[in-house]
């Protein structure tokens, strides 16, 4: 499983219908859709459900229509439109023809609402809030009929035309559905279909103070574009009763092709939130920086971490689709980046906590060039320079004044391999008021340059550095997941389950060549992990890199 393969996909329960559904003939070709809401990021959970449509549009040359569901005009943002583009096309997918609104099709569905009413199926209910939650009745006792149930279609078409016309407050009045009040599954208890909203909408400005809800706009968008297969999540699974009644009653939608529901697991990620409510809480309250935080399960936030697309979809492939409730481990996720990387990320140096070192017998002002290979094991990669002079510096973990056998670095009186360049030996150190070294006084040996480790010399240890006069200041953001429970979704607040230390920000160095580090491109910092030149705040003056996944799971 070490590669990424994006060509063999393993079947599941959907992909079984749909082989059905074409070789009896009930459809010809597959359409799917995804329907997010514009309200806010994409998160992980939802490259599940673009890797399962859009995957089986692109495996069965159907297609997939990119479809916002935007009837909440309160809580979207024509930003969040956006970005839900951008990730899309850069999870490597691209949707049939034009972008789609639910929004396009407010006239129609007006119209269909008029269709119900007409045809003694929907009325117009001024129950407030609370009688209407009261009249619905509970999981084991039936709902009563609203009082307004019964009034005629006439009434009905009058009373629907002024909520269009604004001459109903906000709640004074809905439309909803005549179903049945004694359903045992609440959505079909006369759901509301139709409410008012004085709310100026990102597509169709101020035209609308009525809006469609999604149990009645989702059903006719599939019909419209002619969905073949519509797969949603779990908890939608009572409300496909209603997706079926809506399109039962309406004259356009009688085909036998006509859309299906189906449904499948949400992805839960553990130590992960998943719902964009949540997620905008953290945003709002300044917990993390914004949705791209590269601690955010955003895919945004993956993007700047360092995360791949293919990473990502390769992930989607493995936790696979089915209908059971499940936690996935974060390891899983982690594994396929850290898999693609070790193969293909370039390697360099960086020091993260850095401290000084001063080679005595190196020749003063003198700086020359080694070459080092840019991945240990992919000659094709090529070689990279890496400049090597009097004054280096190392990390500040792998010096020691005294310590036994298993320290495999550098000792006081002994020797320590730098990686790609010389052996050196630490002769003495300086040190601080408080005891912390500043400077370490070696010497080198300038007959082992070049020489693999194994070249007879009795030198264990080999440990990274860079030159001083030629490596660049960095920033070094240290990331940790963002909460300390498995399951932070069931805490009572956020504040409880926040790991404190979720970002670290370090001072260091890095060798000259990574001024030119592209952002997002992970490298692998030889012997610390994986990093990613930050795609906001790094520039060629100030380089701050974000740590993509350490080199091993250490949290197993
Ligand atoms: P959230 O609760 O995070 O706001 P949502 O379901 O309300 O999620 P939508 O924008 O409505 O978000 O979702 C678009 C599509 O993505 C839907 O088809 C939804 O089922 C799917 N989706 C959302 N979250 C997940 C998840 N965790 N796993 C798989 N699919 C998901
Ligand atoms: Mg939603």
């Amino acid at each position: 499983m070490s590669h990424v393969d994006t060509e063999v996909r393993p079947s599941n329960f959907i992909r079984s219908i749909i082989d059905e559904d074409l070789a009896s003939g009930k459809h010809s070709a597959v359409h799917t859709r995804f329907p997010p809401e514009p309200n806010g990021f994409l998160h992980i959970g939802h490259a599940k459900s673009i890797c399962l449509n859009f995957g089986i549009a692109q495996d069965y040359q159907g297609q997939c229509n990119l479809r916002f569901d935007d009837t909440n005009p309160e809580k979207e943002d024509i930003d969040y439109v956006h970005s839900i583009q951008n990730d899309v096309q850069w999870l490597g997918f691209q949707w049939s023809g034009d972008i789609r609104y639910s929004s396009n099709y407010f006239d129609q569905l007006h119209q269909y609402a008029v269709e119900l009413i007409t045809k003694g199926l929907a009325y117009v209910c001024f129950l407030n809030a609370e009688q209407t939650r009261e009249y619905r009745g509970t999981l084991k006792e039936p709902g009563k009929n609203s009082p307004y149930r019964d009034t005629t279609p006439e009434e009905n078409l009058a009373l629907f035309e002024k909520m269009r016309n604004g001459e109903f407050k906000e709640g004074e009045c809905a439309l909803r559905a005549k179903i049945d009040m004694a359903s045992p599954f609440m959505c079909m208890r006369d759901p509301i279909i139709y409410r008012v909203r004085f709310a100026h909408h990102h597509q169709t400005g101020d035209k609308w103070c009525i809006y469609p809800m999604y149990d009645f706009t989702h059903c006719i968008s599939d019909a419209i574009e002619n969905i073949s297969h519509s797969l949603c999540t779990l908890e939608f699974q009572d409300n496909r009763r209603l997706y079926d009644w809506v399109l039962d009653h309406l004259d356009d939608f009688q085909s036998p092709s006509r859309t299906r529901q189906y449904e499948f697991s949400r992805l839960n990620l553990e130590y992960t939130l998943m719902s964009k409510r949540k997620l905008n809480d953290l945003v709002a309250h300044n917990i993390v920086s914004g949705w791209d935080d590269a601690r955010m399960p955003t895919i945004a936030g993956f993007r700047r971490r360092g995360y791949t697309a293919a990473s990502i979809r390769e992930f989607c492939k493995r936790i696979g689709v089915t209908k059971q409730e499940n936690m996935i481990e974060v390891a899983m996720l982690d594994a396929c980046i850290r898999e693609e990387l070790n193969e293909h990320a370039p390697r360099a140096m960086a020091v993260i906590n850095p401290v000084k070192v001063v080679i005595e017998n190196y020749p003063e002002n003198q700086v020359e060039t080694v070459q080092a290979p840019i991945h240990p094991s992919n000659e094709d990669m090529g070689k990279r320079p890496l400049s090597f002079g009097r004054e280096l510096y190392i990390d500040a973990d792998d010096f020691r004044e005294e310590a036994n056998k298993k320290f495999k670095r550098l000792v006081q009186g002994k020797e320590v391999r730098l990686r790609n360049a010389y052996v050196i030996k630490a002769e003495r150190c300086d040190k601080d008021a408080d005891g912390n070294v500043t400077t370490i006084y070696c010497t080198y040996d300038d007959e082992t340059l070049g020489k693999n480790p194994s070249d007879g010399r009795k030198v264990k240890g080999v440990i990274h550095w860079v030159e001083a006069t030629t490596a660049k200041p960095a920033e070094f953001r240290l990331y940790e997941r963002l909460f300390n429970d498995a399951n932070p979704a069931a805490a009572e607040s956020v504040d409880e389950v926040l790991n404190p230390q979720s970002l670290t920000v370090k001072h260091g160095f890095v060798e000259a060549g990574l001024v030119n580090a592209e952002v997002e491109k992970a490298y692998q910092f030889e012997r610390e992990g994986y990093f990613c030149a930050d795609n906001k705040d790094s520039t060629k003056d100030h380089l701050v890199f974000n740590l993509t996944v350490p080199l091993r799971d250490t949290f197993a």
